[in-house]
C-alpha cells in the first residue's frame, strides 16, 4: 500500500504545465495568465470629476457657506467623454458630469448638493451659488491614479477572475496569453454498462461515471471528451484507449479491481509503463497510473475505480490537482477547514477515510455530520454531501465533538 501523498506526488511528477495560447479576454475566465501585462496608457487618462457638480477655482469659493454662498458665472457644461473648450477663470464655473475631464483652469469640483442649483431650478443657470468651501482639489480623480502608463499591472501566474478581465479590458486589451486548458479523455469500462438514453436490458446499469467524471473535469477547468464505453475485452479497450491518446490526460473508470484487472493490465502494458496501486484510502483504494506512449506522444493515464463514489473521491484527490497543475495553477489543495464532528466514525483498517458529510456553520464554528449510508456505490449520498470529512490513517475512532479536517466539495472551486 502507498499513502495518498505518495500517489499524488507520483502523479504530479508526471504531469506538466501546458503551453500558453492567445485568447479573447472573455474566454479566459479562471485560466492562468502567461504574460506580464503592462499598461501603455494612464487610467484614468485625464483628471476627471468624481461627482456631478461644478468645476471651479478654489480661490473663487473660499469661505463659501450656506448662509453666504459665493456666486459664480456659469460659462458652460461638460459631459463624460467630452473635453470642454472653455477655461475656468476666477469667478466662473463649468457645470460638469461624473467622469468628465476637468476643464482647464479648474482645480476643485463642488457637487450639486453643495450648490443652490435646486433652488434655481427653472431659471436659466447662468449663475450658481456655491454653499460650501470644501478642500482644494476635492472631487477630482487624478489622471493615472489607478494605473500609470508603463506600470506592471498583472503578472504571469495570476488566475483571471472577473476583476482581472475587467482590468485587461480597461487597458484596451482584446486578447491575452493564458495557459491552455487540458483536453481530458474519459473512458468508462465494463460489460455491464449501457449509455444514457438507451433502454436498460436486464442485468445492466447506466454508465454514470463518464458523466460525473466529465463534469468534474469541466468544473476544474479541463475540456472533457467522453470516449464512450469499452467492453471488458482487450481489443475494444485498446482501440478506445488509443482514441484517447491525443488528449492531455486519459481518465478511465473501472477495471482496476481484482476482478477485471488482468485485461486492463495487459492492454496498458502494450502502451507503456503502468502501475496498479493500492492507496491507503477509503473509499477507492485501487488506482492505476502510468504514462502511455504511442507514436512518440506521451499521455498520463489515471485509472479510477468503478464504484461511482470511489471514482468521484479518487478524482478529487488525484485528477483535480493534476488538471490544476496542467492549467498552471499553484494552489492544488482542496479547500479544507476545521469542523466539529457530529457523527461517530470508526476507522478499523488504518486507511485515510473520506466520509461524505454535510458541513454547516453555527455558533461561530463549523459542524460536520455524515450524510448517511457510506457504501461506495451510493452516489446519492455524494449528492447530499457538501464536504468530505477526513479521518487520518492513525485515528481509529472519531467521537462526536472531536475536531476534524473537512475538505469542502463546494467552496471557491475556481482557485
Ligand atoms: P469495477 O471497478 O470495474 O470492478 O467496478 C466496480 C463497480 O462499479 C461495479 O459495481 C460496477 O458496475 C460499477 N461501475 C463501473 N463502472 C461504472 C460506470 N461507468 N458507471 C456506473 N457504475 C460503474
Ligand atoms: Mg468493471
Amino acid at each position: 500500500m502507498i499513502s495518498v501523498e505518495q500517489a499524488l506526488e507520483k502523479i504530479l511528477s508526471n504531469v506538466s504545465v501546458l503551453e500558453p495560447e492567445r485568447k479573447p479576454i472573455l474566454e479566459t475566465m479562471g485560466q492562468v495568465l502567461a504574460e506580464d501585462v503592462r499598461s501603455d496608457i494612464n487610467i484614468p487618462p485625464l483628471d476627471n470629476s468624481a461627482m456631478d457638480g461644478y468645476a471651479v477655482q478654489w480661490d473663487s469659493i473660499r469661505g463659501a457657506t450656506i448662509s453666504q454662498p459665493k456666486a459664480l458665472k456659469v460659462i458652460g457644461e461638460v459631459a463624460a467623454g467630452c473635453i470642454s473648450d472653455r477655461e475656468v477663470t476666477p469667478g466662473t464655473a463649468i457645470r460638469i458630469m461624473t467622469g468628465a475631464p476637468v476643464p482647464a483652469g479648474a482645480d476643485t469640483v463642488i457637487q450639486f448638493e453643495d450648490t443652490d442649483e435646486e433652488i434655481r431650478k427653472g431659471k436659466s443657470l447662468d449663475e450658481i451659488g456655491i454653499m460650501r468651501e470644501l478642500v482644494k482639489g476635492s472631487n477630482i480623480r487624478r489622471g493615472g491614479e489607478d494605473i500609470t502608463r508603463g506600470s506592471l499591472v498583472l503578472t504571469t501566474g495570476v488566475v483571471l477572475r472577473p476583476q482581472e478581465i475587467g482590468v485587461l479590458a480597461s487597458l484596451g486589451r482584446a486578447d491575452v496569453l493564458v495557459i491552455r486548458r487540458p483536453a481530458v479523455a474519459v473512458l468508462a469500462t465494463g460489460d455491464e454498462l449501457v449509455d444514457v438514453g438507451q433502454p436498460l436490458p436486464p442485468g445492466k446499469i447506466y454508465n454514470s461515471n463518464a458523466y460525473t467524471i466529465a463534469s468534474q473535469v469541466r468544473r476544474y477547468g479541463g475540456i472533457p471528451r467522453i470516449l464512450g464505453i469499452a467492453a471488458d475485452e482487450s481489443q475494444d479497450l485498446l482501440e478506445k484507449i488509443i482514441l484517447g491518446m491525443d488528449s492531455d490526460l486519459l481518465i478511465t473508470s473501472g477495471g482496476v479491481s481484482v476482478g477485471d484487472y488482468d485485461i486492463v493490465k495487459d492492454v496498458l502494458a502494450e502502451l507503456g509503463a503502468i502501475s496498479f496501486w493500492t492507496v491507503r484510502m477509503k473509499p477507492g483504494k485501487p488506482l492505476a497510473f502510468g504514462v502511455l506512449t504511442r507514436n512518440g506522444r506521451k499521455v498520463p493515464h489515471l485509472g479510477l475505480p468503478g464504484n461511482p463514489v470511489s471514482s468521484m473521491i479518487v478524482f478529487e484527490q488525484f485528477a483535480r490537482p493534476a488538471i490544476l497543475k496542467m492549467l498552471g495553477k499553484k494552489n492544488l489543495a482542496k479547500p479544507t477547514i476545521s469542523a466539529i464532528s457530529e457523527s461517530r466514525i470508526e476507522n478499523r483498517d488504518g486507511r485515510r477515510v473520506f466520509a461524505r458529510a454535510i458541513v454547516r456553520k453555527g455558533d461561530g464554528q463549523y459542524f460536520a455530520r455524515l450524510t448517511g449510508p457510506q457504501g461506495s456505490g451510493i452516489l446519492t449520498s455524494m449528492s447530499r454531501a457538501n464536504a468530505l470529512l477526513v479521518v487520518p490513517e492513525n485515528v481509529a475512532t472519531v467521537e462526536v465533538g472531536d475536531e476534524v479536517s473537512v475538505q469542502m466539495l463546494d467552496w471557491r472551486e475556481e482557485d
